[in-house]
């Protein structure tokens, strides 16, 4: 477990400056998912903490395991005036994954003798998988415009619903793209895969409302104990891995160049005002409209399965769609007390934007931002919304976060077991690949339950809802 970091109460640990640190670095957790957490969390929010122009902290989420450079469950905020950075890996390779949750007006028991019939549909219709054939193709002007347009391309081609967008962040679409600074390679790779799932840890399930935990927010964001959710968690498939590999790779080389002295090699980054951080931003933001698009569609796509098979029952309505591996351009008060404009790096982290905030639709603003987390396929799901005085930059956890690698669940577990052993239980997972469903098992996943509710204590989010699997369809 993180070593050095001390106890400041009961959901927070912290590591004093010291070294090239220029912040200290602070973990939000109770002590059991301390003590379980990787050492490496640690040394990487060291690392992360010792970057140019890093602000208030370097922090890990109670969901946090190790990843490239920055762990997963991380934030870090960087002045956009004095000498800040932005980092590839510090918003990680697959930009904008995120989670948007639909509802339904339709009960569980409605669904259950359905359940097959549903399950084979969406298999059928969301394609899925890794190189994931049988999304759109799109022509290199319309690829252009979808990374401009985001979600409100995807609308205006007929591939979403007007009124969805302004339930997803940013209405729909990332201003500032700049579908130039993304290669070719990067636009090549994502020719056919619009509208696609991609692998393993991405998915489309259908859930039930399962237990409610405050009732008055639960009813503003329209969840019934009992109903039934859609939710999808995908990203910008191969365009936004490409970015990501593209500029990371410039980044390694010109950091030293540029005076930066890099703790650890998966830190590259570059000044934000430089030309390269610049353009790393437009690629970015770019990746980000790939991924909101990518959701719309899907959504469109499962959309089409529940209306064909439960008629006007079936229609899905956005909750709401939030990304968690991003950097934004936000106003934030800073421990000094000072307002400034910073450039937030969530990583495998939501942001959870808090009652009042006027960003958000109306019909949300008095309850806050959803926060969509996964759990497993296997366990449940959780519903949160953001906090009056939201902590780390108004963030969240995304999910239970893994507690083994891919590597070893693979070694630890069969797909076709943990698929019967679902079904036994009532929960159908459908997936191109046994081997994704192996290494994608609960139990290689931090209990969700207890890290939503290490969340909440650490004033993160507040629990609304409790979502229970029913249908997965793994990528
Ligand atoms: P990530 O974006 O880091 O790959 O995944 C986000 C979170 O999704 C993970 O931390 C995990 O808790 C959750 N997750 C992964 N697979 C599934 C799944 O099949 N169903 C649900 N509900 N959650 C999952
Ligand atoms: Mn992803
Ligand atoms: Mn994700």
């Amino acid at each position: 477990n993180p070593a050095r970091f001390t106890r400041v109460d009961a959901t927070t640990w912290r590591l004093e400056p010291h070294g090239a640190m220029q912040v200290p670095a602070v973990i939000y957790a109770d002590e059991g998912l301390l003590r379980a957490m990787d050492d490496k969390v640690g040394e990487q929010l060291a690392n992360v903490a010792s970057l140019p122009g890093i602000v208030d902290a370097a922090y890990a989420l109670p969901d946090a395991h190790w990843g490239y450079g920055f762990p997963i469950g991380g934030v870090a905020a960087f002045d956009a005036t004095a000498a800040g950075v932005i980092s590839a890996g510090g918003v990680g390779f697959d930009i904008s994954c995120g989670v948007r949750t639909m509802l339904t007006d339709l009960g569980s028991e409605e669904i259950e003798p359905l359940k097959e019939s549903l399950a084979d549909a969406l298999l059928a219709t969301v394609p899925a998988g890794l190189g994931g054939k049988g999304g759109i193709r799109l022509d290199e002007t319309e690829l252009d415009a979808m990374l401009l347009g985001g979600a409100v391309w995807a609308v205006a081609r007929g591939w979403g619903e007007p009124e969805d967008l302004i339930r997803i962040e940013e209405g729909g679409r990332m201003a500032g793209a700049e579908p130039a600074a993304v290669s070719a390679a990067a636009k090549r790779r994502q020719r056919a895969e619009m509208g696609t799932l991609g692998s393993g840890n991405h998915y489309l399930e259908v859930q039930a409302v399962a237990e409610i935990l405050d009732p008055a927010t639960a009813e503003g964001f329209g969840l019934e104990r009992g109903r039934i959710v859609v939710t999808i968690h995908c990203g910008s498939r191969g365009l936004g891995h490409q970015i990501g590999t593209d500029y990371l790779r410039e980044m390694a080389l010109a950091a030293e160049p540029a005076g930066i002295a890099l703790p650890d090699r998966e830190l590259a980054c570059a000044r934000i005002a430089s030309e390269l951080g610049q353009r790393y931003l437009g690629a970015m933001r770019a990746g980000i409209n790939c991924a909101l698009a990518n959701r719309e569609i899907i959504g469109q796509l499962a959309r089409q399965v529940f209306t064909r098979l439960f008629g006007s029952g079936g229609r899905l309505r956005l909750l709401f769609d939030v990304s968690h591996n991003t950097c934004k351009l936000e106003r934030h008060r800073c421990a000094d007390g000072v307002e400034r404009e910073l450039h937030v790096h969530r990583k495998g982290a939501t942001r959870a934007l808090g009652p009042g905030d006027p960003s958000l639709p109306e019909a949300l603003r008095p309850w806050g931002q959803p926060v969509l987390i996964g759990g497993s396929m296997g366990t449940g799901s959780w519903v949160l919304a953001g906090c009056e005085r939201g902590r780390a930059f108004a963030s969240a956890v995304h999910g239970a976060g893994r507690s083994l690698s891919r590597h070893q669940a693979l070694r630890q577990w069969n797909g076709r077991q943990i698929v019967d052993e679902l079904a036994s239980h009532g929960i159908l997972v459908r997936s191109h690949s046994l081997r994704g469903v192996a290494e994608e098992a609960p139990g290689a996943y931090k209990d969700v339950d207890a890290v939503v509710a290490a969340a909440e204590a650490a004033g993160l989010a507040r629990r609304v809802a409790r979502l229970r699997p029913v249908i997965c369809i793994k990528g």
